[in-house]
């Protein structure tokens, strides 16, 4: 599904247009090569994949994949994703132990109890804070944006408009939402530290992994999701969902 002239929805449960369990997985169109960010929960590779050609581009372009933390969620289709495509999996090195050895910061009871079970994925390369990985075209920035894990990292593009977008995983949702907090791993002050600066990116768009992306005006929305972490406890309780 396109969103923009570089960023395509192909996966993700919440929109039904793949498996149940899969978080919201995103293409990067960079000029013919094809980059993806997270892999969703495993049972929906087949269905991201056919996604992609819908969207009229040849599977066989896919270079990278990046996984943006450990969850299930985000990187149970990755091992699959490799074997069909041969595509690079890249993850930050602060998560790369978690996932190849599908740690507890990975979640796996709470995959199993969704019916989830796939291999632990091998990764090609592992990234860092300030890291730019061309693909095609586009630069693809690393940012290092702890605190929902400590090695979750969001991607910052130029889209082909001109526009910054930012995916930003499972640390920064839209609409204020916090999403899931205190997993293994989690650190609030880390987390908080993220936002302010993903703000300080000053971000055009962002697509998060859950919850619905923001097509403009996403520095603003940012935002609401700071207010919101550093309101009082009270408040925060109230409003998660
Ligand atoms: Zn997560
Ligand atoms: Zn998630």
């Amino acid at each position: 599904m396109k969103l923009t002239d570089s960023a395509f929805l192909v996966g993700g449960s919440a929109y039904g247009i793949s498996a149940a369990g899969d978080c919201n997985t995103y293409l990067i169109d960079c000029g013919g090569d094809l980059a993806l960010v997270d892999t969703g929960g495993g049972s929906g590779v087949k269905t991201i994949l056919e996604n992609i050609r819908l969207d009229g581009f040849d599977t066989k372009r896919l270079k990278v994949a990046f996984l943006t933390h450990c969850h299930f969620d985000h990187i149970g289709g990755a091992h699959e994703l490799k074997q069909l495509t041969r595509c690079k999996l890249l993850a930050h090195e602060d998560e790369a132990g978690a996932i190849v050895n599908l740690d507890e910061n990975v979640l796996m009871d709470m995959a199993r109890d969704r019916g989830l079970n796939f291999k632990a994925p091998k990764l090609d390369e592992t990234v860092r804070d300030g890291d730019c990985i061309t693909v095609g075209e586009v630069g693809i920035n690393v940012l290092h944006t702890p605190g929902h894990t400590p090695g979750c990292m969001s991607l910052s593009i130029t889209e082909r408009d001109g526009k910054k977008g930012i995916f930003t995983g499972d640390i920064a949702s839209t609409t204020g939402r916090l999403g899931f907090i205190n997993g293994p791993g989690f650190d609030l002050p880390k987390w908080k530290s993220s936002i302010k600066r993903l703000i300080s990116e000053k971000p055009d768009r962002i697509y998060p992994g859950h919850n619905t992306f923001m097509l403009r005006g996403a520095t603003n929305d940012l935002m609401l999701t700071d207010q919101k972490m550093n309101a009082p406890w009270t408040t925060i309780v109230t409003s998660v969902g």
